[in-house]
């Protein structure tokens, strides 16, 4: 039986250990560092999940870099589409700069899209989307991920800077909640 832990009232077990994540965020780092060698890329960690994987992903990466920290609103005005969310944060001119989003989960894609759409009004060269896991069974948007670490099932995980309700960012393995 793998692992388990409890955080708040549920029980969860790994299903990515820390060895496996360090190996696969390296992979991701080594890549980013190939592709983007003459780029000088500007890394948008999305706060809070992101910021134990946009940590490791930053030392991976071995070419000249930068790194900033924004956030999504949980929800802001509605539009004829529904709810949108809100970039905050960002205090960079992104104009003409390559760009490389780095979140903890892509889950409907909707907080993915938004923040895409914020950041292209304000004209990079280029956004790229590194993601440390991705559900493709709940997509609700066409995205191209071309950094994502892992694909997952539409389970519910915590650890690696992920939560549930507030608590178990500080696990150093991922875990799916085991359902009772
Ligand atoms: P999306 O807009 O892609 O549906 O939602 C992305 C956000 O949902 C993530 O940034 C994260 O906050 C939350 N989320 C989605 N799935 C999970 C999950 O399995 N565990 C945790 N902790 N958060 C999740
Ligand atoms: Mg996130």
């Amino acid at each position: 039986m793998n692992k388990q832990v409890k955080v708040r009232d549920r029980v969860f077990e790994v299903s990515l250990s820390e060895e496996k994540i360090k190996e696969r965020v390296a992979q991701v780092a080594a890549q980013i560092s190939n592709d983007l060698r003459d780029e000088h890329p500007l890394f948008l960690a999305v706060l809070n999940g992101s910021f134990v994987f946009a940590a490791d992903l930053l030392r991976g990466v071995d070419i000249p870099c930068e790194i900033t920290f924004v956030r999504m609103s949980s929800y802001a005005g509605t539009t004829s589409t529904g709810k949108v969310k809100e970039l905050i944060g960002l205090k960079e001119d992104i104009k003409g700069r390559t760009v490389v989003v780095v979140e903890d989960i892509i889950d409907s894609g909707l907080t993915m899209k938004d923040l895409l759409a914020t950041l292209h009004e304000k004209g990079p060269k280029e956004v790229r989307i590194a993601s440390l896991l991705v559900k493709p069974g709940n997509l609700k948007v066409d995205l191209y991920i071309p950094y994502c670490c892992f694909n997952i099932p539409n389970d519910f995980i915590v650890g690696y800077g992920l939560d549930y309700d507030g608590e178990g960012r500080n696990l150093k393995d991922i875990y799916t909640v085991v359902e009772p």
